[in-house]
């Protein structure tokens, strides 16, 4: 005889007509009608003749024991979701371990139901945004197109050649480069934003709109203290002419938001790196204490880097990933 402990509520009720076995000797006491209503292949399942009550060791308590491959975990999971939801709640996925091996059970026994809400799971924005690349190589393994093409564009996020991860192994290495062209190809399709500033100064229309961007010079003669003069920008102002917005030179900090912007786009184009250094040059102006700029910076940065990172997101989104479904 195996040793075997019980699994807990509720697939221990004492009227259970069937005994599933995972592999780690845990017996499931389920309903068949649960199973069969969620599966085919359940159904069939059950159809084999089973052996006659105490004649084997594949009963246990006068009912039959099925031995299958999936450990207790798996095991509890998918049986939950076959389970209607006034016994069993279903189970939350959270961990791409989880749902890796649910996504292998739910195949293998045709749950088609589950199948897609483990789909769901793996395109869950909390999920995609800690770890693109596993969700991108298990969406392509289990050839989920949908899925594949959202985690490929969270991918944007990381550095175009990453760090190993446990399921490269999943995908094939036409697989990967498939991704990585499609990366390098995004941040080909951003780099013209730098180079013609023409969204910039259609957004703003004229240089009165965007006052923050290009400020008067300081003029340290100017008699001033009226009671209508509002303080004037004492930041630098940039000399590089690729960055000349109506023939006139910007505020330098904005020019170095570019710079570094650009510079981190080439390897990560994605909305994202746009936003986070607008938030660090924002802390920048307002810890450097020019106060014309300080009052300004947040509402005129978060704004402009709203515009950029739609662009970029404009740039990007006709790129395909070319992989065969
Ligand atoms: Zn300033």
């Amino acid at each position: 005889m195996t040793m075997s402990t019980c699994a807990s509520s509720p697939f221990d009720h004492p009227k259970a007509d069937i005994i599933l076995r995972s592999a780690d000797g845990v017996d499931f006491c389920v309903f068949k009608l649960f199973l069969t209503l969620a599966s085919p292949f359940f159904e069939t399942m059950f159809e084999l003749p089973q052996p006659a009550d105490g004649t084997d060791n594949d009963t246990k308590d006068g009912l039959p024991v099925i031995p299958v491959q999936e450990d207790s975990k798996t095991l509890d999971t998918f049986l939950r979701f076959c389970y209607p939801s006034t016994l069993a709640e279903d189970p939350l996925l959270e961990s791409l371990a989880d749902i890796l091996a649910i996504l292998g059970a739910a195949r293998k026994y045709s749950l088609d139901l589950i199948e897609r809400k483990v789909c769901q799971a793996l395109v869950n924005p909390k999920i995609l945004e800690a770890e693109p690349l596993r969700c991108f190589a298990i969406a392509r393994n289990a050839r989920l197109k949908h899925e594949t093409i959202t985690a490929a564009r969270y991918t944007l996020r990381q550095p175009l050649i990453p760090a190993w991860f446990e399921e490269i192994e999943l995908i094939t290495a036409s697989d990967l480069l498939a991704l990585l062209t499609y990366h390098k190809k995004c941040a080909i399709a951003v780099a013209p934003l730098r180079a013609d500033l023409g969204w910039v100064t259609n957004h703003y229309g004229s240089l009165n709109s965007c006052k923050w961007l290009v400020p008067e010079v300081h003029n340290p003669n100017r008699p001033s203290g009226g009671s209508n003069d509002k303080p004037t920008c004492r930041c630098g102002r940039s000399t590089k002419l690729e960055f000349i917005l109506w023939s006139s030179f910007p505020v330098s900090w904005w020019a170095t938001y570019m710079e570094e912007t650009f510079e981190l786009l080439r390897d990560t184009p994605c909305r994202d790196i746009v936003k986070s250094e607008a938030e660090k040059t924002i802390q920048k102006v307002r810890g450097a204490g020019c106060n014309a700029c300080s009052a300004r910076v947040k509402e005129n940065m978060e704004e402009f880097s709203n515009l950029l990172a739609l662009n970029v997101e404009k740039a990007t989104a006709s790129i395909e990933l070319e992989m065969p479904f």
